[in-house]
């Protein structure tokens, strides 16, 4: 494996490009596999793509800084140094993120964002000037519930306002569970956490949808919808699904924890009550619930007590 992913190294220097699947593949699964590598990269100017640099060390880390504040290769080049840092999620890239929202690196007037707001795609944020974690340190699997729970957990259901359709149980996880209280540990929830919705109503939305949670499982819509205003939706899904099995950090179907998907750039919704990034909770793959393509992924913010969902249609 070694030699081969000397090949690899190679090829990616020799092509100036690291953007090979096999590459991405082991910065998913193996990140430190590639740490011995990196500075080679980086002296071979191969700072695409970010995912590469996960478990860059403070040196590498050093390295992708000098590199922004020299300058003078191109706003392309620094937003990829950015984006590198920002998946390295190391204390030296934090430093650098804080003194870069005083003093940008030359060129970052280039960008569309700031420096510190590229954070996010490696799940971590400034936070005044702390970083704050976004995303879970572990993950499950979310699996669908086997018949008996469900039949024995099965309460009388309530309905949409707006359509008069049986709402949808989109989470139910609780922190007794060792499970949920692991994975979201970042998020410092204690408690039921029920997100409770109508498929119909709130799935097309572009925007996320936001609930008002609490400990108990309370889950109400912040912006419910005026009643007889909707019509039901064909095929809303009915099953529920509950913690499985420990998965990677990146898992690719459903999930509590770990790192979300992203169809496009990472987007964290900000909550509406205070401001602040909401941190990623579960997401939902809904082939494993409906017969679309794409995710539902949950946000939190536990101190407002206020929860997210966005739903990234393929
Ligand atoms: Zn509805
Ligand atoms: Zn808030």
């Amino acid at each position: 494996m070694t030699e081969h992913l000397e090949d690899l190294i190679v090829r990616a220097i020799a092509a100036r490009d690291g953007d090979a699947p096999e590459l991405e593949e082991l910065a998913r699964t193996a990140p430190e596999s590639l740490a011995p590598y990196l500075p080679r990269l980086l002296a071979a100017d191969v700072v695409y793509p970010a995912a590469l640099y996960c478990a860059a060390d403070d040196e590498t880390q050093r390295g992708l800084v000098a590199e922004a504040d020299a300058g003078g290769k191109g706003a392309l080049r620094l937003n990829h140094l950015l984006a590198a840092l920002a998946q390295t999620r190391g204390p030296v890239a934090e430093e650098a993120f804080r003194r870069w929202r005083d003093q940008p690196p030359p060129g970052a007037d280039k960008l569309f964002l700031t420096p510190a707001e590229y954070m996010p795609e490696g799940g971590w944020t400034l936070e005044g000037d702390r970083a704050r974690e976004l995303c879970g340190p572990v993950a499950h699997h979310l699996v669908a519930e086997a018949a008996e729970e469900a039949e024995e957990s099965r309460i009388p259901q309530e309905r949409c306002r707006g359509c008069g359709a049986a709402l949808w149980t989109a989470l139910d996880l609780d922190t007794a569970d060792a499970r949920v209280a692991g994975a979201l540990v970042h998020a410092g929830w204690s408690g039921r956490l029920r997100l409770v919705l109508c498929y119909g109503c709130a799935v097309d939305e572009a925007d996320p949808v936001f609930l008002g949670v609490g400990p108990d499982g309370t889950s109400r819509l912040s912006d419910p919808p005026e009643p007889g205003t909707g019509l039901p939706a064909a095929g809303a899904p009915t099953e529920r699904l509950v913690p499985g099995h420990l998965s990677g950090p990146y898992p690719d179907g459903s999930a509590i924890g770990g790192r979300p998907v992203w169809m496009d750039d990472a987007e964290y919704p900000r909550c509406p009550a205070c401001g602040k990034l909401m941190a990623y909770i579960a997401q939902i793959d809904m082939q494993d619930i409906s017969h679309m393509v794409g995710y539902h992924t949950f946000f939190l913010d536990a101190g407002c007590g206020l929860a997210a969902m966005v739903s990234q249609p393929e």
